[in-house]
Protein backbone atom coordinates (compact mmCIF):
# COMPACT_ATOMS: atom_id res chain seq x y z
CA UNK A 1 0.00 0.00 0.00
CA UNK A 2 1.27 3.37 -1.16
CA UNK A 3 2.57 5.29 1.97
CA UNK A 4 1.72 8.84 0.54
CA UNK A 5 -0.20 11.34 2.10
CA UNK A 6 -0.96 14.83 1.51
CA UNK A 7 -0.43 17.45 3.88
CA UNK A 8 -1.14 21.72 3.24
CA UNK A 9 -2.91 22.09 0.17
CA UNK A 10 -2.99 21.60 -4.32
CA UNK A 11 -4.17 24.70 -6.05
CA UNK A 12 -8.03 23.43 -7.22
CA UNK A 13 -7.36 25.04 -10.45
CA UNK A 14 -4.46 22.48 -11.01
CA UNK A 15 -6.36 19.53 -10.86
CA UNK A 16 -7.77 18.44 -14.66
CA UNK A 17 -11.39 18.68 -14.44
CA UNK A 18 -13.80 15.81 -14.20
CA UNK A 19 -11.13 14.56 -11.60
CA UNK A 20 -11.33 14.55 -7.38
CA UNK A 21 -8.37 15.85 -5.91
CA UNK A 22 -7.62 11.91 -4.94
CA UNK A 23 -8.11 10.56 -8.70
CA UNK A 24 -5.62 12.84 -9.91
CA UNK A 25 -3.35 12.55 -7.10
CA UNK A 26 -3.57 8.38 -8.04
CA UNK A 27 -4.33 8.63 -11.55
CA UNK A 28 -1.54 6.82 -13.69
CA UNK A 29 -1.72 8.79 -17.04
CA UNK A 30 -0.97 12.02 -15.97
CA UNK A 31 2.63 11.33 -15.66
CA UNK A 32 3.44 11.55 -19.32
CA UNK A 33 0.95 13.67 -21.79
CA UNK A 34 0.30 16.08 -19.05
CA UNK A 35 3.74 17.15 -18.28
CA UNK A 36 4.89 17.38 -21.40
CA UNK A 37 1.63 20.11 -22.30
CA UNK A 38 3.37 21.83 -19.02
CA UNK A 39 6.76 22.53 -20.10
CA UNK A 40 8.16 25.75 -21.17
CA UNK A 41 7.69 25.86 -24.79
CA UNK A 42 10.98 26.21 -26.56
CA UNK A 43 13.43 26.06 -23.56
CA UNK A 44 15.08 22.29 -25.20
CA UNK A 45 16.00 19.66 -21.82
CA UNK A 46 14.91 16.36 -22.20
CA UNK A 47 11.23 15.18 -22.43
CA UNK A 48 9.45 12.79 -19.81
CA UNK A 49 8.48 9.50 -19.99
CA UNK A 50 5.51 8.57 -18.97
CA UNK A 51 7.13 5.69 -17.09
CA UNK A 52 8.69 5.95 -13.66
CA UNK A 53 12.03 5.36 -12.87
CA UNK A 54 13.25 1.26 -13.58
CA UNK A 55 15.61 1.15 -11.50
CA UNK A 56 13.59 2.09 -8.41
CA UNK A 57 12.25 -0.60 -6.50
CA UNK A 58 8.53 0.19 -5.95
CA UNK A 59 6.94 1.02 -2.28
CA UNK A 60 8.22 1.35 0.84
CA UNK A 61 11.46 3.62 0.23
CA UNK A 62 13.41 0.24 -0.72
CA UNK A 63 14.47 -0.56 2.74
CA UNK A 64 16.85 -3.66 3.61
CA UNK A 65 14.75 -6.55 5.37
CA UNK A 66 16.77 -5.93 7.93
CA UNK A 67 16.11 -2.30 7.75
CA UNK A 68 12.04 -2.86 8.00
CA UNK A 69 12.50 -5.40 11.38
CA UNK A 70 14.24 -2.12 13.36
CA UNK A 71 12.14 -0.98 15.63
CA UNK A 72 10.55 1.93 14.08
CA UNK A 73 11.31 4.41 17.06
CA UNK A 74 15.20 3.54 16.47
CA UNK A 75 15.08 4.59 12.70
CA UNK A 76 16.02 8.04 11.88
CA UNK A 77 13.03 10.28 10.90
CA UNK A 78 14.32 12.91 8.22
CA UNK A 79 12.38 15.79 7.16
CA UNK A 80 14.42 16.27 3.28
CA UNK A 81 13.51 19.83 2.11
CA UNK A 82 13.38 18.45 -1.65
CA UNK A 83 12.99 21.34 -4.90
CA UNK A 84 12.98 18.58 -8.23
CA UNK A 85 12.43 15.26 -8.44
CA UNK A 86 15.86 14.32 -10.03
CA UNK A 87 17.76 15.74 -6.75
CA UNK A 88 15.14 13.76 -4.54
CA UNK A 89 15.98 10.47 -6.61
CA UNK A 90 19.59 11.29 -5.89
CA UNK A 91 18.88 11.64 -2.09
CA UNK A 92 16.93 8.27 -1.99
CA UNK A 93 19.88 6.58 -3.53
CA UNK A 94 22.06 7.86 -1.39
CA UNK A 95 19.81 6.76 1.88
CA UNK A 96 19.75 3.32 0.62
CA UNK A 97 23.12 3.02 0.31
CA UNK A 98 23.61 4.08 4.10
CA UNK A 99 24.02 1.04 7.05
CA UNK A 100 21.05 2.11 8.28
CA UNK A 101 18.44 3.80 5.89
CA UNK A 102 16.65 6.59 7.53
CA UNK A 103 12.87 7.04 6.81
CA UNK A 104 12.73 10.35 4.65
CA UNK A 105 9.49 12.65 4.47
CA UNK A 106 9.98 14.52 1.60
CA UNK A 107 9.06 18.54 1.93
CA UNK A 108 8.41 20.57 -1.27
CA UNK A 109 8.74 23.98 0.42
CA UNK A 110 9.93 26.12 -2.71
CA UNK A 111 8.69 29.69 -3.35
CA UNK A 112 11.62 30.23 -5.14
CA UNK A 113 10.09 28.31 -8.58
CA UNK A 114 8.90 30.37 -10.85
CA UNK A 115 6.83 30.85 -13.16
CA UNK A 116 3.35 28.67 -11.37
CA UNK A 117 3.52 26.03 -14.04
CA UNK A 118 7.16 25.34 -13.75
CA UNK A 119 6.72 24.84 -9.52
CA UNK A 120 3.33 22.21 -11.05
CA UNK A 121 5.73 20.70 -13.35
CA UNK A 122 8.00 19.55 -11.11
CA UNK A 123 6.07 18.93 -7.99
CA UNK A 124 4.29 15.88 -10.32
CA UNK A 125 8.28 14.88 -11.24
CA UNK A 126 8.53 14.80 -7.13
CA UNK A 127 5.44 12.99 -7.27
CA UNK A 128 6.32 10.23 -9.60
CA UNK A 129 9.59 9.64 -6.93
CA UNK A 130 7.30 9.96 -3.97
CA UNK A 131 5.14 7.63 -4.47
CA UNK A 132 7.70 5.17 -6.62
CA UNK A 133 9.59 4.88 -3.44
CA UNK A 134 6.90 5.04 -0.86
CA UNK A 135 8.03 7.88 0.28
CA UNK A 136 5.92 10.62 1.98
CA UNK A 137 5.15 14.39 0.93
CA UNK A 138 4.21 17.21 2.31
CA UNK A 139 3.22 20.32 0.13
CA UNK A 140 3.16 23.45 2.07
CA UNK A 141 0.89 26.44 0.06
CA UNK A 142 3.30 27.84 -2.46
CA UNK A 143 3.77 31.62 -1.46
CA UNK A 144 6.21 33.45 -3.79
CA UNK A 145 6.14 36.31 -2.10
CA UNK A 146 8.48 34.57 1.14
CA UNK A 147 11.00 34.22 -2.08
CA UNK A 148 10.76 38.08 -3.00
CA UNK A 149 10.62 39.30 0.30
CA UNK A 150 13.89 37.74 1.47
CA UNK A 151 15.62 38.55 -2.22
CA UNK A 152 15.72 41.35 -3.92
CA UNK A 153 16.65 42.11 -7.28
CA UNK A 154 20.41 42.04 -8.24
CA UNK A 155 21.57 40.64 -4.66
CA UNK A 156 24.57 39.51 -4.84
CA UNK A 157 23.80 36.94 -2.18
CA UNK A 158 20.63 35.85 -3.85
CA UNK A 159 21.39 32.19 -3.64
CA UNK A 160 22.90 32.58 0.18
CA UNK A 161 19.24 33.70 0.76
CA UNK A 162 17.22 31.78 -0.78
CA UNK A 163 18.81 28.41 0.71
CA UNK A 164 18.78 30.18 4.38
CA UNK A 165 15.34 31.00 3.68
CA UNK A 166 14.24 27.01 2.31
CA UNK A 167 16.63 25.46 4.94
CA UNK A 168 15.48 27.32 7.50
CA UNK A 169 11.96 26.36 6.91
CA UNK A 170 12.67 23.39 7.09
CA UNK A 171 14.20 22.89 10.22
CA UNK A 172 11.73 24.91 11.98
CA UNK A 173 8.85 22.59 10.19
CA UNK A 174 10.55 19.43 11.06
CA UNK A 175 11.21 20.49 14.82
CA UNK A 176 7.16 21.73 14.66
CA UNK A 177 6.41 17.93 13.18
CA UNK A 178 8.40 16.08 16.04
CA UNK A 179 11.63 15.35 13.16
CA UNK A 180 14.77 14.96 14.79
CA UNK A 181 16.55 15.25 11.56
CA UNK A 182 16.01 17.46 8.43
CA UNK A 183 17.95 17.91 5.26
CA UNK A 184 17.75 18.98 1.53
CA UNK A 185 18.16 17.86 -1.90
CA UNK A 186 20.85 21.05 -2.36
CA UNK A 187 23.42 18.73 -1.56
CA UNK A 188 23.11 16.70 -4.39
CA UNK A 189 23.18 19.52 -7.08
CA UNK A 190 26.20 19.99 -8.99
CA UNK A 191 24.79 23.49 -9.75
CA UNK A 192 24.16 24.80 -5.98
CA UNK A 193 27.49 25.19 -3.32
CA UNK A 194 27.49 22.49 -1.11
CA UNK A 195 29.90 23.69 1.42
CA UNK A 196 27.76 26.76 1.35
CA UNK A 197 24.72 24.48 2.05
CA UNK A 198 26.19 22.68 4.48
CA UNK A 199 27.33 25.81 6.38
CA UNK A 200 23.47 26.96 6.38
CA UNK A 201 22.50 23.56 7.37
CA UNK A 202 24.71 23.80 10.25
CA UNK A 203 23.13 27.13 11.43
CA UNK A 204 19.69 26.48 11.48
CA UNK A 205 20.19 22.87 13.40
CA UNK A 206 21.45 25.51 16.12
CA UNK A 207 18.63 27.60 15.60
CA UNK A 208 15.82 25.59 15.76
CA UNK A 209 16.81 22.14 18.01
CA UNK A 210 17.24 19.34 14.83
CA UNK A 211 19.93 17.92 13.46
CA UNK A 212 21.33 18.03 10.35
CA UNK A 213 20.96 14.63 8.04
CA UNK A 214 23.56 14.30 5.27
CA UNK A 215 24.11 10.89 3.99
CA UNK A 216 27.87 9.10 4.06
CA UNK A 217 28.17 9.64 0.51
CA UNK A 218 25.63 11.45 -2.01
CA UNK A 219 25.38 9.53 -5.34
CA UNK A 220 25.34 12.98 -7.31
CA UNK A 221 26.19 10.73 -10.75
CA UNK A 222 23.24 9.00 -10.35
CA UNK A 223 21.59 8.91 -13.90
CA UNK A 224 17.75 9.53 -13.50
CA UNK A 225 14.95 8.99 -15.99
CA UNK A 226 10.89 9.09 -16.38
CA UNK A 227 10.09 12.12 -14.94
CA UNK A 228 10.74 15.94 -15.56
CA UNK A 229 13.50 17.74 -15.90
CA UNK A 230 14.19 21.83 -15.56
CA UNK A 231 16.61 23.57 -17.14
CA UNK A 232 17.39 26.34 -15.08
CA UNK A 233 17.60 26.83 -11.12
CA UNK A 234 14.36 27.61 -10.37
CA UNK A 235 13.93 31.60 -9.81
CA UNK A 236 12.67 34.00 -12.47
CA UNK A 237 16.16 35.54 -11.93
CA UNK A 238 17.94 32.16 -13.01
CA UNK A 239 15.79 31.87 -15.73
CA UNK A 240 16.58 35.16 -17.83
CA UNK A 241 19.82 34.06 -17.37
CA UNK A 242 19.40 31.10 -18.74
CA UNK A 243 17.88 32.86 -21.85
CA UNK A 244 20.53 35.04 -22.14
CA UNK A 245 23.21 32.01 -21.86
CA UNK A 246 21.41 30.75 -24.50
CA UNK A 247 21.19 33.85 -26.80
CA UNK A 248 24.96 34.41 -26.14
CA UNK A 249 25.78 31.28 -27.19
CA UNK A 250 23.65 32.01 -30.73
CA UNK A 251 21.38 29.02 -29.89
S1 LIG B 1 19.39 30.73 -8.70
FE1 LIG B 1 18.45 29.02 -7.56
S2 LIG B 1 19.39 29.04 -5.51
FE2 LIG B 1 19.81 31.01 -6.50
S3 LIG B 1 18.15 32.34 -5.81
FE3 LIG B 1 17.49 31.48 -7.76
S4 LIG B 1 16.33 29.64 -7.21
FE4 LIG B 1 17.49 30.24 -5.39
Amino acid sequence: MDRIAVCGTVDPGSIPSGRTLLSWWDAPNWQGSDLESRRPQGLGGSSPSPTAPADLPAGGQGFKSSTLRKKSSMIKKVLLHSCCGDCAWKMAASNLAETEPAELTIYYYNPNIHPRSEYQSRLKAMQIVAKNKGIKIIIPDWKPGEYFTTVKKNDKNRCQKCWKLRLGKTAKEAKARGFKYFSTTLLTSHYQNEDEVRKIGLVMEKKYGVKLWIPKKILKEVKTKGFYKQIYCGCIYSLVERWEEKYLKGI
